[in-house]
């Protein structure tokens, strides 16, 4: 079955056909062919991807990628830890909702959402409240695009000796990074966004003595991180309760050919190659980013609505879908704006046919030729 349009959104985004039909086959979940040859595997090249240092291992965990962050902050932060979050976002947001739905205190330093976290304030928040044990920050922010200063932060969290989180859900695998490197004890990404699988299921790439000191500290039974990797490691790759097969089996195949791409490099050159195509076509055609150019990922990019009254973003996606193309609304409270997604089975041939669909979209622009 083909698409008919292509998703320009960050996940669920459009995957390839071969993805797609890894899914055709029902698997055993207690058979080695599923634990052993597909969740062993995955779990082992999820931690190359994200570091060449020891002592790191992943879980993987049932849901949408906010479970998977949810398991994170209940269950590495103990009854007497305090979290700091960097919110810039809806998702670094969500991350402090997270804290308050658990009760976990949290000390949350909030930027705005078009610019990146003052350093100074976090080094104040961290030196002044001696009560914080944790840190964590989105490295994309997919409300706008922004991409967040990581290294700096973990390194100040690390300069004071907390535990860093790390929500890369929207950029692990479609940017380099090594979290040994940078000090991340726990990394939280998805199936459905840069390693372009379907959706279904998160993991959380984690140090693993960080890890084991979580036992017995979890909120919440499905989302405890500790017992569920505690299983995969006794069990060869066994998840406690129903895996979503189909989902992990497309997965692997999604490993597969970001292997055949060139690896992370290669995607990100992708990536970066379609949103610069993108943003050069949208400014010739009279649209603005949101963001200023140095704060732009590859992932997302945000563009501030037409100024025109005729304007409508329903009409406007209507049109594009008509076209071939799927794109995103906007996610900021403080601006009208719309969002197109570079990543997945996307092509910097697909973004330029895209900009030709959007200049035949400009409605608007008619409008007042008519008027
Ligand atoms: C997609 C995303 C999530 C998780 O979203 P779900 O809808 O729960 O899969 C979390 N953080 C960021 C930065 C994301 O882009």
């Amino acid at each position: 079955m083909k698409n008919e349009y292509l998703l320009l959104t960050p996940g669920p985004l459009s995957t390839s056909e071969t993805v797609r039909e890894a899914m055709l086959k029902d698997w055993c979940t207690w058979d080695d062919e599923y634990n052993k040859d597909v969740v062993e595997v995955i779990r082992s090249k999820l931690v190359k991807l994200a570091t060449q240092q020891d002592g790191y291992t992943s879980v993987l965990m049932q849901g949408s990628g906010t479970a998977s962050v949810e398991a994170t902050i209940g269950s590495t932060i103990d009854n007497n830890g305090k979290l700091l979050v960097v919110d810039n976002g809806a998702y670094g947001a969500r991350i402090a909702q997270i804290a308050d739905y658990l009760n976990i205190p949290c000390h949350v330093v909030s930027p705005g959402e078009t610019s990146q976290p003052h350093l100074n304030e976090v080094e104040t928040a961290l030196a002044s409240d001696t009560a914080i044990t944790h840190v964590a920050i989105v490295h994309c922010e997919t409300t706008t695009g922004m991409l967040n200063p990581i290294e700096a932060i973990a390194a100040l969290a690390k300069q004071h000796n907390k535990t860093v989180i790390l929500d890369a859900m929207s950029s692990f695998g479609g940017i380099p990074m090594d979290i040994g490197e940078l000090g991340i004890d726990f990394m939280i990404s998805s199936a459905n966004k840069c390693i372009q699988g379907v959706p279904g299921f998160g993991f959380v790439i984690a140090k693993q003595d960080e890890l084991e000191k979580c036992k017995g500290r979890a909120r919440s039974l499905s989302l405890d991180l500790y017992d569920q990797w505690h299983c995969m490691e006794a069990n060869h790759g066994k998840w406690r309760f129903t895996s979503p097969t189909h989902t992990v089996r497309a997965f692997y195949q999604a490993l597969l050919e970001l292997e055949q791409e060139g690896g992370i490099d290669a995607r990100h050159q992708r990536y970066k190659t379609n949103q610069q195509t993108l943003v050069e076509g949208m400014r010739k055609l009279g649209f603005k980013p949101l963001l200023s150019d140095e704060l732009h990922s590859p992932i997302i990019t945000s563009f501030h609505s037409p100024m025109s009254d005729a304007y409508e973003f329903k009409r406007f996606y209507a049109q594009l879908k008509e076209h071939g193309f799927v794109i995103y609304p906007g996610k900021v409270s403080n601006a009208d704006c719309f969002r197109i997604g570079n990543i997945g089975e996307v092509y910097p041939e697909d973004i330029q046919r895209l900009i030709q669909a959007v200049s035949k979209s400009m409605y608007w622009n008619d409008n007042v030729t008519a008027a």
